[in-house]
């Protein structure tokens, strides 16, 4: 198991309905040295890429992409999850549908801080089944930026959002995979991976249908 794999069984909690609860040191109260030892195995894992921005999605993958920013030198932006009135001028924005709370968001990063000339990681939490996720990757495009990769911090392997975005062909690493939890023993089974950037899944599986609502609003 890795440093956030055995975190996730000392002090997570497995809720019904699917939820792991990680509030304790990662999405509510944070560890910042674990944030830390996070962004560490991000600058790893993306050490070959020309990343000069991160983009992340309030709330919870603000704390977790500025620490792993400390690592890459860069920036952090973070899509705002509806409409603020600071924010001027033009917008990119995406509809998403929020897994935790059953809602379509919209989601908006200002033009003037994401550009052609933009090398982006995008950063969240959690990863279930990809629409926040797709949300970002929606407006990355838009703006004529590069998606150089995704890190998140949990996958729930038995979601289909992972699947969906490797078969993309982005390259997506996910510092803990959960492929299974039980909310009555709280048994959680994590994927093993090898040390290394993860590959894409063979194109052949690509054609999987996102179960997303998740557009772009012009
Ligand atoms: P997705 O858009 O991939 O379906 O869900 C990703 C978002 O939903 C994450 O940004 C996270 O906030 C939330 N989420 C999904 N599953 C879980 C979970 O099991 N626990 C927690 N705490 N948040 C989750």
């Amino acid at each position: 198991m890795n440093f956030l794999e055995e975190r996730i069984v000392k002090d997570g909690v497995v809720k019904e309905g699917n939820v792991l609860k990680v509030d304790s040191f990662l999405n509510h109260q944070m560890d910042i040295g674990l944030l830390d030892q996070m962004g560490a195995e991000f600058k790893r894992r993306f050490a070959d890429k020309p990343i000069n921005k991160i983009l992340t999605i309030e709330a919870s993958g603000i704390g977790i992409a500025c620490v792993a920013a400390q690592h890459f030198h860069v920036p952090v932006v973070f899509a705002k999850k509806s409409q603020s009135i600071n924010l001027d001028g033009e917008m990119y924005v995406a509809e998403v549908e929020s897994f935790t709370h059953k809602c379509i968001n919209h989601v908006i990063v200002a033009q003037k801080f994401l550009g052609p000339e933009d090398h982006v990681l995008i950063i969240d939490d959690f990863l279930a089944n990809g629409c926040a996720l797709q949300g970002l990757i929606q407006i990355v495009q838009s703006a004529g930026a590069v998606v150089e990769g995704i890190g998140i911090a949990i996958e729930k392997g038995f979601q289909s959002g992972g699947r969906m975005i490797r078969n993309l062909g982005f390259q997506l690493e996910s510092l803990a995979i959960v492929d299974g939890m039980n909310a009555e023993t709280g048994e959680i089974q994590f994927r093993e991976q090898k040390k290394g950037p993860a590959k894409a899944e063979p194109k052949e599986a690509a054609d999987e249908e996102s179960i997303c609502r998740s557009s772009t609003l012009d």
